[in-house]
């Protein structure tokens, strides 16, 4: 049962030494897979889009984001979208350079990215979607080659735009991991932190079910793994059955609150998750113990006991269900 980081942004520090610190860290907690602590980037999408030609950060208007749940001021994509060079070349190569572990690297997916920013060039959602996809697709190529084992899209538009998942959603990520070899993953999430996540979610009802519209769709996707919330969510964790085949990321570690998690609270999730995978699947680690989300908000010694929990947790399952 690998244990995977998500992305621990709180512990930010932009120097080298900061950034192998990072490493230390979530290997001293027993993380079998780690990343490079995202400890370059303010923000999940933003982040890539720094190093994107044809956006215009001074021109931000007002939309709303993630079908109008909230408002949020974004940059304009104003001409054909070009990369300006490597986005996580140094990140990625440092990363490598200090680890032995698996490592992962995070990029924010076309469709979440396309419902974050104002368009005044394509005047074609799916147009545009498809141009980031090709921008995402030579940055993972690049990342790949720097020694990277896992990428991972993150999509939380994924469970607020159901339909255009199948219309367009993983047409467009499959343009992002074209001609990857190495493990490709997907984040879906119903986001942390911000009251407006938190005002709809309470609107969802007791289970949330809008997984089991984009699961089957991902099942037959090329997609390795799929990452979900699982520890205090609402996620009706028998619809893991919908991804069959798929490993699963499993969220046993709650982001929301600053509760640290015991690792037999971890097991538990990691078991009851289980229950709907396969059994030789779960043999074959293809559940792999992980977090809700991104910890970028959370206090540096929360997240580091968190995540402590979730090695301990992990390495307890391991035994206990393979
Ligand atoms: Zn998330």
């Amino acid at each position: 049962m690998p244990a995977v980081c998500p992305s621990p942004r709180g512990w930010r520090s932009r120097t080298d030494y900061g950034r192998r610190g990072a490493l230390k860290l979530q290997e001293d907690c027993g993380i079998d897979i780690v990343t490079d602590g995202e400890q370059s980037r303010q923000h999940f999408v933003y982040g890539f889009l720094e190093l994107v030609e044809g956006i215009d950060f001074s021109r931000r208007v007002e939309i709303g984001i993630r079908a109008d749940r909230y408002k949020a001021m974004v940059p304009t994509v104003t001409s054909a979208l070009r990369l300006k060079g490597r986005v996580h070349a140094s990140e990625a190569r440092l990363a490598r350079a200090h680890t032995k572990c698996k490592l992962k690297f995070t990029l924010p997916g076309p469709m979440t990215i396309v419902d974050t920013i104002a368009d005044a060039h394509y005047g074609d959602r799916i147009e545009m979607a498809m141009a980031f996809a090709d921008l995402l697709n030579a940055e993972a190529r690049a990342l790949e080659a720097d020694g990277v084992d896992v990428i991972q899209f993150d999509e939380p538009a994924f469970n607020v735009y159901t339909r255009e998942v199948e219309e367009w959603g993983i047409a467009a990520l499959h343009r992002a991991v074209e001609g990857l070899t190495c493990t490709t993953a997907i984040h879906i999430c119903y986001g942390y932190g911000i009251k407006a996540n938190i005002d709809w979610k309470a609107t969802l009802g007791g289970q949330w079910r809008q997984y089991q519209e984009i699961f089957p769709a991902l099942a037959k996707s090329r997609i390795d793994q799929v990452s979900i919330e699982c520890r205090n969510s609402r996620v009706r964790l028998d619809l893991l059955k919908l991804l069959e085949g798929k490993d699963v990321q499993v969220g046993a570690i709650d982001v929301a609150t600053d509760a640290i998690e015991t690792p037999e609270q971890v097991v538990a999730t990691i078991a009851e998750a289980a229950r709907y995978v396969a059994k030789e699947n779960v043999a074959k680690e293809k559940i792999i113990a992980g977090t809700n989300c991104g910890m970028a908000p959370m206090r540096r010694e929360i997240a580091l006991a968190k995540l402590e929990a979730l090695g301990k947790g992990a390495q307890m399952a391991r035994k206990s269900l393979t």
